[in-house]
């Protein structure tokens, strides 16, 4: 188990003591791909040090996020967190199945500025998800029931 140096580093200049618990929490967020929750994560750090209390994970993300480590959206399922470095995306999830897809900034631009031009509001699209049906379930929707009556 270990973490990036630098980051213990970053930790050790804060003046925060790498304790085993910090240790292993760092450990498990740098080699999760992607998002993880809060819960997830405490789950996974209880399976490998028992004993570990949830809230001791939930205040160490807290921490993480204040020193500018992570960051965190809000998904389908409540609040999931990354690496700082990977959270400029705007997130996308299926409330279906619970899918995920990303959009860059670039692509996000222009809604972006969309919304600035006609409302004068600078939005963070990143912090929330933006919630719809992914092309999946759209597809997967029934659709060999009755069809309008045709007017011609
Ligand atoms: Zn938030
Ligand atoms: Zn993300
Ligand atoms: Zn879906």
């Amino acid at each position: 188990m270990h973490a990036p140096a630098d980051l213990v580093s970053t930790l050790r200049d804060r003046g925060l003591r790498m304790t085993p618990q910090r240790l292993a929490i760092l450990s498990a967020i740098m080699h999760t791909p992607g998002h993880i929750s809060p819960t997830a994560l405490a789950r996974r750090i209880q399976g490998e040090m028992p004993g570990v209390n949830p809230s001791t994970v939930y205040r160490t993300l807290a921490l993480l996020e204040e020193i500018g480590v992570l960051a965190h959206a809000h998904l389908e399922g409540g609040a999931e967190y990354h690496r700082a470095e990977e959270a400029g995306h705007v997130h996308l999830t299926c409330s279906r199945c619970g899918a995920g897809d990303d959009l860059s900034l670039e692509e996000a631009t222009r809604l972006q500025a969309m919304i600035e031009e006609t409302h004068g509001f600078h939005a963070d699209l990143t912090h929330f998800a933006i919630s719809g049906v992914c092309e999946t379930c759209w597809n997967s929707v029934d659709r060999t029931g009755p069809k309008p009556a045709r007017t011609r």
